[in-house]
């Protein structure tokens, strides 16, 4: 048996999730079961995953097994965008074929959500508003969103630019100079479409939250070992995104970073009228590093999310959460002075790893276990996407997508950890104070 050292905690401040009504997760796993397919991790690739299988193979037993709940994890704590385009800083025109594929792996994905947030009738507070791309200065304008927009023109993608006096009264604050607006994007609570995923699984999924997997077998079939029981499979996806390396597979390739956000109360009508702000909006910055990505919701609150921090040990120290809500609400009140007296419900750290390349995990790891991990940060559609194409793989499903989400790549080797930790932590630090006119 090998063992699983590092299990993903939960510092139970996501607001997302706090906000939504009591949900009753499902069992844990309590007693020794086989399934025909094993995934690990109900985060969006393996939600995908699991529901993929279940659909091409409708007589066969799938076991989701979750160490924690679903909506507590990445899935449900990041920011709600659900990006139909490549989001990228350095956009390049050599690269558009590989923008077309990812354009079509994206949309595909937003429809398969769609589809189910509307099947289901999950109440996620699902809306295509689009997104704001802002530069906070002319420069920042010049050399990141301008590229961007040639990029959009290449690809025939529709967007629009707004300039500061209109993107003042779009979004309540005259912090930035310029924005492109780009339709495609959907905005939604995070925490409310993974729980609503979980809850509309097909009968042939039995899913198990609350169950770390803590020990791996892979002698025989494979054996996932929690407190409470173990689960025997001849199949298995691992779609636990940074804590698959756990599990024996991709060694040195990925690097772990910790992402802060906060959510603000809903604003009192009285603090709406003063905001001015009719329509809800999302914004990411022109630079990922130094900017800050902000959101007014749909139930009217304010979600700013910002500081990226390298964070190997995929673990924060749990008092830190009251500074990220200091700094981030000297950072709102900065550019919403109107809103000064509007509380954070909670601030939160998620976890999120990149690889060198960008590129993600995807495909057979070895005899009959798939992976489908390192998202980027960019989950909700990378997520849902190389979930359910690895499962369409696994069962021998020809679709065309399977070579869209191939030519992606697959990551390169990093160092050993202490050597990247140091290199990230410089690259980061570095890109922040490059970029800092643009926070
Ligand atoms: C603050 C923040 C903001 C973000 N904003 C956005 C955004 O707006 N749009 C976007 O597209 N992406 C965003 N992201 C990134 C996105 O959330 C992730 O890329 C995505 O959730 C990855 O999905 P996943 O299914 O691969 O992994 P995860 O959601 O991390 O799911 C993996 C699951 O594996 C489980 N697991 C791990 N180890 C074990 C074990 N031993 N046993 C059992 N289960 C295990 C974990 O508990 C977890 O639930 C953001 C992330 C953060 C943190």
């Amino acid at each position: 048996m090998s063992i699983i050292s590092r299990l993903p905690r939960n510092d139970h401040t996501n607001a997302w999730n706090t906000i939504l009504p009591h949900r009753t997760p499902h069992a844990a796993l309590a007693k020794v079961i086989k399934a025909d397919w094993l995934v690990i991790g109900a985060g969006y690739a393996g939600l995908a995953a699991a529901r993929q299988l279940a659909h091409n193979r409708p007589d066969d037993s799938i076991a989701l097994v979750e160490a924690g709940v679903c909506g507590e994890n990445a899935s449900g704590r990041n920011s709600g965008f659900i990006i139909d385009l490549p989001h990228t800083t350095s956009s390049n025109l050599d690269q558009l074929e590989g923008s077309q594929s990812y354009l079509r792996l994206a949309r595909a994905a937003t429809a398969v959500l769609e589809k189910n947030v509307h099947d289901f009738n999950i109440q996620c507070d699902w809306s295509r508003d689009g997104k704001y791309h802002a530069a906070v200065t002319p420069a920042g304008s010049q050399a990141m969103l301008e590229p961007y927009a040639a990029e959009l023109t290449a690809l025939n993608e529709p967007f629009e630019w707004v300039e500061k006096d209109a993107l003042a009264t779009k979004l309540g604050t005259t912090h930035f100079h310029r924005a492109l607006y780009t339709p495609g994007c959907v905005l939604m609570n995070p925490a409310a479409l993974t729980r609503g995923l979980a809850d509309t699984l097909p009968e042939n999924v039995l899913i198990f939250e609350n169950s770390p997997v803590t020990a791996m077998d892979y002698s025989h079939c494979v054996r996932a070992a929690t407190q409470g029981g173990s689960i025997t499979a001849p199949r298995m996806i691992l779609a636990a995104n940074g804590f698959s390396e756990q599990f024996g597979y991709c060694k040195n390739t990925f690097v772990h970073l910790a992402l802060c956000a906060s959510l603000t109360r809903p604003l009192t009508l009285a603090e709406q009228a003063a905001f001015g702000v009719d329509q809800p909006w999302g914004l990411t910055p022109a630079n990922g590093f130094g900017g800050i990505t902000m959101r007014y919701t749909n139930d009217r609150r304010i979600l700013i999310r910002q500081d990226i921090k390298v964070a190997m040990g995929q673990a924060f120290k749990a008092q830190k959460t009251d500074a990220i809500g200091r700094n981030h609400k000297a950072l709102m009140n900065a550019r919403f002075p109107k809103l000064s007296n509007v509380e954070f419900e909670n601030s939160w750290v998620g976890y999120v790893c990149m690889s060198r390349n960008g590129a993600p995990k995807f495909g057979e790891v070895s005899p009959n276990i798939w992976m489908a991990a390192c998202q980027n940060g960019i989950g909700v559609t990378k997520g849902t996407i190389s979930g359910m194409l690895v499962a369409d793989k696994a069962c021998g499903v020809v679709n065309p997508l399977i070579n869209d989400m191939e030519t992606l790549g697959a990551p390169t080797q990093l160092p050993p950890h202490p050597l990247v930790e140091v290199g990230a932590r410089a690259t980061i630090g570095w890109e922040v104070w490059k970029n800092r006119a643009e926070a």
